[in-house]
């Protein structure tokens, strides 16, 4: 039975807090950060976001299956899990790599949760987008409800479009002059975009290397039915040698985030973005008396399996 109800549009609406740092009061910014990392329900952060209005569809259609794609570590794979135990899909996660035991946190919660895990090679993994391929998936596992890697369709902007009204209802008088959130499909971002103002700003930090993401967020809001208002611009310095990547810069820096604010920041998306804000503000690339706001992701599941991998850095 598939359970797509009021639990779905009754959640809580994550907080927005203020920082405080007095980098921000030398610089006269403010800087506000809206929680998505706490939302609620918990297929967390803007995963949720963008799988709402998919559920909502997959449902209304008499899909019970849901399949996507994604790698070992996935924040994508982890709330797809979650969205199925939850509301009562079935869920398949075709997963790039061999299976290998035991499982990380992030696969073994997906299976926890009743996901088939398809392990592919990394070459059929390629064809995840290929019509063909997809037509051997459906033949094997029946009428499937497809969600692309990562999550990002135009129903995952409109969901993302949402955190933009929600701030408005949840900071009246306050005029928020830029919007900050990290960039991995471009999908969250390009959501915000459209729920903007033609006054308002929106600055998307790439978490990959190269200069391809202005181009994939341009391609997704051409395709939308809704024009955006607002100015926007992908910042692509920021990517720390590259996806998953890191360096002691970075990740001393979300250990004195998380000292200092008592907020925890995942290394892939989170870190680098309010890495890329401090520099920013340091470099006085927002003018005095500017309102920041900036959109934690979440992502923080993935914590866990990265001091696996990597001895502990992150406190
Ligand atoms: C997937 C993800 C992103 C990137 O979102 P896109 O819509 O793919 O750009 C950012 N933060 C977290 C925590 C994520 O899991």
């Amino acid at each position: 039975m598939i359970r797509v109800d009021n639990e779905l549009f009754n959640n809580k609406k994550s907080p927005v807090i203020e920082l405080h740092d007095d980098l921000f009061t030398k610089k006269e910014i403010r800087l506000f950060v809206k929680r998505d990392d706490l939302i609620e329900p918990a297929p967390s952060g803007n995963k949720w976001r963008k799988l709402k209005y998919n559920l909502v569809q997959a449902k209304q259609e008499g899909y019970e299956k849901l399949l996507t794609f994604g790698g070992a570590f996935s924040n994508h794979i982890y709330a797809v899990a979650e969205a199925g135990r939850r509301f009562g899909f079935q869920t398949i996660g075709v997963i790039r790599g061999e299976r290998i035991q035991p499982l990380n946190p992030t696969l073994q919660h997906a299976e926890n949760c009743g996901m088939h895990l398809l392990f592919i090679d990394r070459s059929t993994y390629r064809l995840k987008k290929d019509k063909a391929f997809q037509d051997q998936l459906s033949q094997r596992f029946g009428k499937i409800y497809l969600l692309p890697e990562g999550g990002t369709n135009q129903l995952a902007l409109q969901g993302c479009s949402e955190i933009v009204a929600e701030v408005r209802a949840q900071l009246p008088d306050m005029n928020i002059n830029y919007w900050l959130t990290a960039c991995g499909t471009g999908g969250t971002f390009a959501g915000l975009v459209q729920g903007l103002e033609s006054d308002e700003k929106a600055i998307g930090i790439s978490v990959l290397k190269g200069d391809f993401m202005a181009g994939e967020v341009q391609q997704l809001l051409d395709i939308s039915q809704h024009k955006p208002q607002a100015a926007w611009e992908i910042n692509t310095t920021f990517h720390h040698g590259g996806y998953a990547k890191h360096n002691p810069a970075l990740i001393e820096f979300i250990n004195t985030f998380k000292t200092k604010f008592d907020i925890p920041l995942d290394p892939i998306y989170n870190g680098k973005l309010f890495y890329a804000i401090w520099k920013m503000i340091e470099a006085d690339q927002f003018p005095k008396e500017s309102n920041i706001l900036a959109v934690h992701t979440g992502g923080l599941q993935g914590i866990t399996g990265f001091n696996e991998r990597f001895g502990g850095v992150l406190v």
